[in-house]
């Protein structure tokens, strides 16, 4: 398994205009440093902390996505220096991103995260939610957040079609929060969907910012 060569691979099925997130929790830096110096600027965590511990040591080019379920605590680990928080999935963690990001004078751009996948695990918004969240007082003050799109994850199943209407479903979503909340927004433009197995579909789909990561980097293993 080598690394720059999966890169190269994978670059060669992403088209321009689709940004594609190097996955790299659980792995270590060194692996990270390999994906960098075969050209990969965009990596993709789901702990704030290890987020933070990569980030110090890694070279400042790399802009750092949040991916998975962030809690309100951890927030101020990542603030100073995080490119796009992937996973917003309340009022109150958008408000508290707000705030820290507001300490380091900074704003920072988000997606909101919707259910699409069948299961119950999953976390995410639902329309009416997001609605009344973008409808409150409190989101009207928010000044250093910047909502720039909408992020999925599909059913873990090998129902392709049921995958692809899950996309489709997300990619909806986006156009009706467009014509209705973000209509004046020229930078409001993400769609982040697609993993490893499903960003092919993904991206037929509509999606702007695949998250790939054991296709880059081989299985994870979480026993360690
Ligand atoms: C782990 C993870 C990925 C990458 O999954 P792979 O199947 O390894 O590509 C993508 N998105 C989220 C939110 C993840 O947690």
């Amino acid at each position: 398994m080598n690394i720059s060569e999966n890169l190269e691979k994978i670059r060669r099925t992403v088209p321009e205009g689709v940004t594609l997130v190097a996955v790299s929790k659980t792995k270590p830096v060194e692996d990270l440093q390999a994906a960098y110096d075969a050209g990969q600027r965009v990596f993709g965590e789901n702990h704030a902390l290890e987020m933070r511990d990569k980030h110090q040591v890694l070279p400042a080019d790399i802009q750092w996505h949040f991916i998975g379920h962030l809690q309100t605590n951890k927030i101020k680990y990542i603030a100073p220096f995080v490119s796009l928080i992937h996973s917003v999935d309340s009022q109150k963690l958008l408000h508290e991103i707000n705030k820290e990001a507001r300490k380091h004078n900074r704003v920072i751009d988000c997606l909101l995260q919707f259910h699409i996948a069948t299961e119950e695990t999953k976390f995410g918004l639902d329309y009416a939610e997001a609605s009344e969240m973008l409808r409150s007082e409190d989101y009207k003050t928010m000044e250093n957040i910047n909502i720039v799109g909408v992020m999925g994850m599909a059913t873990n199943t090998d129902d392709m079609s049921l995958v692809r209407s899950e996309f489709r479903n997300l990619k909806g979503i986006f156009e009706q929060l467009k014509a209705e909340f973000f209509a004046d927004k020229q930078d409001f433009t993400q769609i982040s969907m697609g993993m490893s197995h499903d960003y092919p579909i993904a991206i037929e789909e509509g999606s702007t910012l695949v998250r790939v990561g054991s296709a880059i980097f081989g299985a994870r293993n979480y026993n360690i």
